[in-house]
């Protein structure tokens, strides 16, 4: 059965532009939207720290029972976020093919939106209900980084904001570094005295070749498909050279621990053949793991239980907003909307979901 109030907030919030770090056109729509529902509505400054033109938007209604629910969803999508023209055949919303739907994460917003229209107007009484919807997450949860989660009273959180059918519940996500190497050899005439220079690309394929990289264990893995040389010439010596990648895992130990060792290799190699060596290990966001013991799991279930959804409680391979929200202690999940291939042209939203 269609709900055509949803429907027609959908398509609203679809064709409002956004991308991240321009996020000013939604943010004011959903402001006025969550006003209406009673909601005291405030603004971070998180816009002005990461250079976009507004902030995070974090609401809250005070309760009539026990309790806080935390609901989050993200306001930019990525690129090609301009001019989308949603269109809809067989209950199967996509765009003209020109751009991405945005179905990432706008069924998000809509969900809450929605959802919290239905349970007002029942009457019963709620918790306090708090509503986060951030900027600039498709470019590294860079608005969720700069909130400040100390006014968040809720102890649990659901992050509407993952692929596949309604139902499934994502319950864990790995934590990612970012890491590279730049190496400062010294530059030589390659016929007259090469002996003289210390050869930077060298030495890069010997630190990569005798990295461990790949599939690592069955929760890390380790990428670095970036590499470059300051050389445009065959006749000397190369004297810079970089690489960069990323590692990932569920587990923050295993991650630590591969971050050390990366550290410790490339410093040893770099020595050893007599390069100087800056590198680049940078935190983007540590792994979480809910267990079926937790209230926030037991919660989703409950309420897809409730509304006769089959759950599909899995690990997700990415990083969402609730990976930043879980490290401070706000025990979260991701909860699927019913959009496939975002990030593409070819992005779809299953309307029923
Ligand atoms: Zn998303």
């Amino acid at each position: 059965m269609k709900n055509e109030r949803m429907y027609q907030e959908l398509l609203e919030l679809i064709r409002t532009d956004s991308v991240s770090g321009q996020e000013k056109a939604i943010v004011g729509k959903l402001a006025a939207k969550l006003r209406d529902l009673g909601f005291t509505v405030t603004m971070d400054n998180a816009g002005k720290a990461l250079g976009g033109d507004c902030g995070n938007i974090f609401a809250w209604r005070e309760g009539e029972r026990e309790g806080s629910l935390l609901l989050c969803s993200h306001m930019d999508r990525v690129g090609e976020g301009f001019g989308i023209v949603p269109t809809e055949r067989d209950g199967v919303l996509r765009s003209n093919g020109a751009t991405i739907l945005a179905a990432d994460d706008v069924s998000g917003l809509c969900a809450i939106l929605e959802g919290l229209r239905q349970s007002l107007s029942i009457g019963q009484p709620l918790p306090r209900l708090e509503v986060l919807f951030t900027i600039s997450e498709e470019v590294g949860l860079l608005g969720a980084k700069q909130m400040d989660a100390s006014q968040i009273q809720s102890k649990i959180g659901l992050f509407f904001d993952s692929s596949g059918p309604t139902g499934r519940i994502i319950n864990a996500a790995p934590g990612m570094y970012f890491l590279g190497a730049e190496l400062i050899g010294l530059s030589a005439h390659a016929g007259n005295e090469p002996e003289k220079g210390v050869d930077a690309a060298k030495i890069m394929c010997d630190m990569l070749s005798t990295l461990r990289q790949g599939r690592l264990d069955e929760l890390t893995t380790a990428n670095f498909p970036m590499l470059s040389t300051g050389s445009h010439t065959r006749n000397v010596v190369c004297d810079p050279a970089s690489f960069k990648g990323e590692a990932r895992s569920q587990e923050f130990r295993r991650l630590e621990e591969y971050v050390a060792y990366f550290k410790d290799h490339c410093l040893r190699v770099a020595a050893a053949e007599g390069a100087k060596i800056c590198l680049e290990i940078e935190e983007l966001f540590r792994p979480f793991h809910i267990g079926e013991e937790q209230e926030v799991l037991r919660l989703a279930r409950r309420a897809c239980g409730a509304v006769g959804l089959a759950c599909l409680v899995e690990s997700g391979g990415g990083g969402m907003d609730a990976n930043i929200f879980n490290a401070q202690g706000i025990s979260s999940v991701g909860i699927a909307t019913g959009y496939y291939k975002n990030h593409t042209k070819e992005e779809y939203l299953v309307l029923e979901d």
